[in-house]
């Protein structure tokens, strides 16, 4: 008899005293003591070279903190396809279809070819481009790639999402598109979100907590929490709330500059 291990409820992931050094010496990141809760928007701020990036791996399990410990759950490591990760960069298959692409995590963990591929055509119809399943990455705007990484990296059912200043390449109204399908798209799945990015606006219309980095070694030197149900919707980009959150969040970060090693 096959006895299945039954999928607990994501109940946040916990960095305590971690503090990541590469081989060639050089401290990224130090002290951390964090918890991403289910259901939260994480986005992460911070000077270049704060070690941004350097959390997203850790928080993926690509890499062993040097000191302290990350917990994914009550597991010492993340459970495979439970995190999702997008890029700047979609790192797409150029030689296969939308479809195929958005089928491969599956494929790699032998779903059958066509349980994968009917899923991955949902998920591209979740991501409003259905029309497009058969067209290679070449034959698709930017917009439209990162739709389709951002469809691949939800296809196995993550409980947390890591963006890496996905949409930093794309032009200003594809950006806020996708801001805005991201956060109907972390309601209805139910996904935390960790996302890294250096638009201050972008910060404030995602987050619902806002952490704040020093330059490196980085160390958290802010957090600031904002109501979860907002945005309410796009018309927030214009509400006097969100000015507010925006000079919060720039004064912080003008402050953490000022944060020495
Ligand atoms: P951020 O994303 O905030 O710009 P990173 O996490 O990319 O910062 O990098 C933090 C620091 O670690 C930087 O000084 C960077 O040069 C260094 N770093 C990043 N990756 C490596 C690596 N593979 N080897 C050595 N140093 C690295």
């Amino acid at each position: 008899m096959v006895t299945q291990t039954p999928e607990l409820p994501f109940t946040g992931l916990t960095l305590s005293g971690v503090a990541a050094r590469y081989a060639n010496g050089t401290e990224a990141l130090r002290d951390l003591d964090l918890t991403v809760m289910p259901g939260e928007r994480l986005v992460v701020v911070g000077p270049s070279g704060a070690g941004k990036s350097t959390l997203l791996r850790l928080m993926a399990g690509l890499m062993a903190p040097t000191s302290g410990t990350i917990r994914w759950g009550n597991a010492t490591a993340p459970r495979p396809g439970s995190i999702g990760v997008v890029f700047q960069d979609p790192t797409l298959l150029p030689w296969r279809s939308a479809l195929g692409n958005v089928a491969l995590p599956l494929r790699v963990r032998g779903v059958p070819q066509r349980a994968a591929r009917e899923a991955a055509y949902e998920g591209l119809r979740a991501m409003g481009i259905a029309d497009f399943a058969h067209a290679v990455p070449a034959e698709l705007s930017g917009g439209m790639r990162m739709r389709v990484a951002l469809a691949r990296a939800l296809i196995t059912g993550p409980d947390l999402l890591l963006f890496d200043e996905p949409f930093a390449a794309l032009d200003e109204i594809t950006r806020f598109r996708l801001n805005d399908d991201l956060l109907a798209l972390a309601a209805t799945a139910r996904v935390s979100l960790v996302f890294v990015t250096h638009s201050i606006f972008e910060s404030a219309y995602l987050a619902s907590r806002v952490l704040v980095l020093s330059p490196r070694p980085g160390r958290i030197v802010d957090g600031l929490e904002f109501p979860p149900q907002d945005p309410a919707g796009p018309s927030f980009r214009t509400a006097e709330a969100f000015r507010l959150r925006t000079a919060a969040i720039s004064t912080a970060l003008t402050r953490a500059m000022g944060e020495g090693p």
